[in-house]
């Protein structure tokens, strides 16, 4: 047999050093891993939802204290995430697994109806083996946000990472299936072929996709092939609205602005775009430099007191270079915004974070996902106009709206068209394990986070048994019903 073909990532860093390689699954062997999950997926779901807890808290321990510190160091390296944010991330993988055994008892109930109409019983069957195809902005969350549902439900999940973060998650995963019965939770890598061999495969059951809207249509189509569900978590152009009433002090600034630049401004949920009343457009830049001067230090992951490493790869600086260039052209004024670490910083893909005012909302940095850490600040007279702006376009996964009164918060929230509304925060702050997470219009369908998240996994199967075609039931009303429709 020949050697496989690896995926190398590098440190984008420092682009030279190759922090480790994963190797890459070929189309022809992915039938081999599918059939091992739904081998391993029969026996899974047979055992009663208690035993499956049991099981799943036993392999969580063992990440819990194990290679956490680890694998943090990797993701940084990988991804160019920070380390402390890094850490978090690593962390999180245990904290949600956790959270989906505590709630599933409560979510994963069979209901029973059995009155003089009959009986019902509504049971939650879990799909089967689950593809789960995730990114590299973070790559340990968005694959356990499918993994640990899809589990407890009662799924086998196989699990295809971006090749621009594959590192971590690997650990991560092999240290819990090392801990799970053999097939039931495994990795593969590889790019679109190895993708599109694992979502048209027969025994696949269900599709679980966070990425972009341009390999989402590929998936969606390849998956309509085989008549398989999706869910999709998709890009996101999130406005932050601030309301004339915002508590403008350094706390909410510091919020904002973690908000903004956090992984590198590389996050679906990130505020993307932030609209100011026109009276408070001067204090409030001037307050947000002041506080990305005191948040934001961009520089090499790994070193103490960075907050903001390099972008992905080198094609994602060459596009962010060239989104600041015509955020010129289109009239915006670009400042660069918090501290660099100067001896960090030598020729990986750093991006200077920046801050552009001046700009309408057809600007380019404005209309589209940036994915980077530029952030456009627009001024706005009144509220429906501002709202009518945050709500242009076709992507509508999160927003914020910022207000010293909360109720005005939440009625002008209820008029924004956006999957998940923060109040006076935004991004990782303002989220909750309990709350479905998810877009509406472009930014995808389903939902990945509280009860939703777990219901993802399953689908309602019924059993039914009306009263009136029970033995003994009056003969003239059987012949009646035996030709009616429901309801009649
Ligand atoms: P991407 O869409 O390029 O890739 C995502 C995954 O799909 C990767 O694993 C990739 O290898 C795989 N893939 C690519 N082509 C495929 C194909 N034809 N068949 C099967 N798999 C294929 O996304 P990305 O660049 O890794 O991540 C950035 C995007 O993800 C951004 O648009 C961001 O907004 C979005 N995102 C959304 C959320 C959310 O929860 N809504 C979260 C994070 C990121």
């Amino acid at each position: 047999m020949s050697d496989p073909v690896m995926i190398e990532r590098e440190n984008p860093a420092r682009p030279f050093e190759i922090v480790g390689s994963v190797p890459v699954t070929t189309p022809e062997s992915v039938d081999e891993v599918v059939v091992a999950a739904d081998t391993a997926q029969q026996e899974w779901s047979d055992l009663p939802l208690k035993s499956r807890c049991e099981i799943l808290t036993n392999a969580v321990a063992t990440l819990d204290f194990e290679r956490i510190e680890e694998l943090a160091e990797v993701l940084a390296r990988e991804l160019g995430k920070p380390l402390p944010d890094s850490r978090g991330e690593i962390g999180f993988a245990a904290v949600f697994l956790k959270h989906c055994i505590a709630t599933a008892p409560d979510v994963l109930v069979e209901h029973v109806v059995d009155d003089e109409a009959g009986r019902l019983t509504f049971r939650q069957v879990p799909y089967g083996v689950v593809a789960a195809i995730s990114p590299w902005n973070a790559p340990v969350i968005l694959s356990m946000l499918k993994i640990a549902p899809a589990l407890v439900a009662g799924n086998a999940v196989v699990v295809k990472p971006s090749p621009y973060a594959p590192l971590a998650i690997t650990g991560v995963i092999e240290s819990l299936a090392a801990n799970l019965p053999s097939g039931l939770l495994q990795i593969i890598h590889g790019g679109p072929e190895t993708g599109e061999a694992l979502i048209s495969h027969p025994l696949i059951r269900k599709v679980a996709f966070t990425g972009g809207n341009v390999v989402a249509k590929a998936i969606g189509a390849a998956a309509a092939q085989v008549i398989t569900p999706t869910v999709m978590e998709l890009g996101g152009n999130d406005a932050a609205i601030f309301l004339n009433d915002a508590l403008l002090n350094d706390a909410a600034f510091d919020r904002i602005v973690t908000a903004s630049y956090a992984t590198s401004g590389q996050v679906c949920m990130a505020s993307k775009r932030i609209y100011v009343p026109r009276e408070h457009h001067d204090e409030f830049v001037a307050g947000f430099i002041a506080a990305c001067t005191r948040m934001v230090r961009l520089g090499d992951p790994l070193v103490e007191g960075v907050t903001v490493g390099p972008v992905v790869t080198r094609a994602a600086q060459e596009r962010l270079e060239k989104l600041v260039a015509n955020s010129v052209e289109s009239g915006g004024a670009v400042l660069d915004v918090g501290t660099v670490d100067d001896s960090s910083v030598g020729d990986g893909y750093f991006v200077r974070p920046q801050l552009v005012v001046g700009l309408s909302d057809d600007a380019q940095l404005v209309a589209e996902e940036q994915f980077g850490p530029v952030v456009p600040v627009m001024a706005y007279d009144d509220i429906d106009e501002v709202i009518a702006r945050a709500n242009a376009g076709e992507l509508g996964l999160g927003a914020s709206v910022w207000s010293a009164d909360e109720d005005r918060a939440f009625q002008v929230a209820a008029r924004l068209e956006a999957g998940f509304v923060f109040i006076n925060t935004h991004n990782r702050t303002g989220m909750s394990m309990r709350a479905p997470f998810g877009g509406v219009k472009k930014s995808g369908f389903g939902r990945e986070y509280g009860d939703e998240g777990i219901l993802e996994y399953v689908q309602t199967c019924v059993t039914h048994a009306p009263a009136l075609f029970r033995a003994g039931a009056d003969p003239e009303a059987t012949a009646r019903a035996s030709r009616a429709y429901p309801g009649q």
